[in-house]
């Protein structure tokens, strides 16, 4: 066998080889950027090296999308010299980056955004980053309790949006499986001596989805809901679900899918930017007009609009948005459910409705 050729299966890597590699990679200069513990929180950092990174159980507090559309970045700058006016482009984002140890969640949610910035229009800094970015994914083998990928049709251990996977084998044994012919490219280019892996090294991934599907408990979301929410828009049941929403928008910013952004400029007469920020539609002002008109006056609005964006507004081919990592219903400090908002929505609707 060889460690290398396209028929190859995946690697069987002892952890301490997975850490060697890392810092091979960050010795090269790409930017490895995986899960780190910071004081109370497990968080997405760019790695200084490899012995920074975690990868127990459980995700990250806050999804890997920042390293792809950042909380704020620059569009144009602008400068006024005299009569001339000059614009310039922010410096292109050409750094190869490489995330490590994304859930399939994530890495299906990094998948929804691409749908928005790059197949929908090319958004140019977001396809120069994910141009240079490879996806090692990390199959889940323990839920959080809050998790419900399996509920809105996503393996645990799917690989859409990886171009490398890993799964635990053992305590100190990763398989390292190529997902893409780039990550396939990269392992390869930068691995030493991996043992090839076996088709019994594979069959843990069967293992750990067994495993973890058994200890999703949320009902599966039927594609069927999507309609349903549909028809079910100015139902009263809207205001009471989202009667102690905060319009804190903590939801949009921790999911994996959220995708909205507002722009803006700072600067004078004589020099400034523009730069886009993550927005979030439940914030009072989300869709608010210079008039004063605002469309989503009520918290009510607000929260439908979420909740029909991740369920309802969909081509019948496109998937659900939502790809119940479950970190909104976590971390929403009013405790609103994404989940048991569109089971309370579903089973709200008048007879009739499909
Ligand atoms: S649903 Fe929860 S997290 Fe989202 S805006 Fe309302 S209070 Fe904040
Ligand atoms: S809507 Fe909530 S559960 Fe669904 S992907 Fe976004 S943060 Fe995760």
């Amino acid at each position: 066998m060889t460690t290398s050729g396209k028929n190859v299966l995946g690697w069987q890597v002892s952890e301490a080889e997975l850490r060697a590699w890392l810092d091979t990679l960050i010795e090269g200069n790409a930017s490895v950027v995986a899960p780190v513990q910071v004081q109370h929180q497990r968080l997405y950092r760019a790695l200084t090296n490899s012995a920074e990174a975690t990868f127990e159980s459980g995700k990250t507090e806050w999804s890997p999308k920042e390293f792809l559309f950042p909380r704020s970045e620059v569009l144009f700058s602008f400068s006024k010299r005299g009569n001339r006016i000059q614009l310039s482009d922010p410096p292109a984002a050409n750094q190869n980056q490489v995330i490590v140890g994304v859930r399939s969640c994530d890495a299906t949610g990094l998948k929804r955004l691409d749908a928005v910035f790059l197949d929908q229009q090319q958004d140019l800094l977001y396809s120069q980053r994910r141009e240079n970015t490879t996806v090692v994914g990390l199959a889940c083998d323990a839920p959080d309790p809050e998790c419900f990928c399996t509920a809105v049709g996503i393996s645990p251990v799917g690989s859409e949006g990886c171009d490398l996977q890993l799964a635990a084998i053992d305590e100190n044994t990763w398989l390292l499986c190529p997902i893409t012919e780039r990550g396939r490219r990269l392992a390869e280019d930068t691995c030493t001596a991996w043992m090839p892996a076996t088709q019994a090294d594979v069959e843990v991934l069967g293992q750990h989805e067994h495993r973890v599907a058994e200890e999703i408990h949320r009902q599966p979301l039927a594609d069927t809901c999507s309609s349903i929410l549909e028809d079910s828009f100015d139902h009263p049941v809207w205001k009471r679900l989202a009667e102690t929403c905060l319009g804190c928008s903590i939801c949009a910013s921790v999911c994996p899918s959220c995708s909205c952004f507002d722009m803006n400029h700072e600067g004078d007469a004589w020099g400034g930017s523009q730069y886009r920020s993550w927005d979030g539609c439940t914030f009072g002002l989300f869709t608010k007009h210079a008039s004063g008109h605002n469309p989503r006056s009520t918290k009510g609005h607000r929260f439908r609009q979420r909740v029909l964006h991740k369920f309802a507004f969909r081509k019948p081919d496109e998937p659900f948005r939502c790809v119940g990592c479950g970190r909104c219903l976590d971390l929403c400090p009013a405790g609103l459910d994404i989940h048991a908002a569109v089971r309370r929505v579903v089973e709200s609707a008048p007879e009739g409705v499909t």
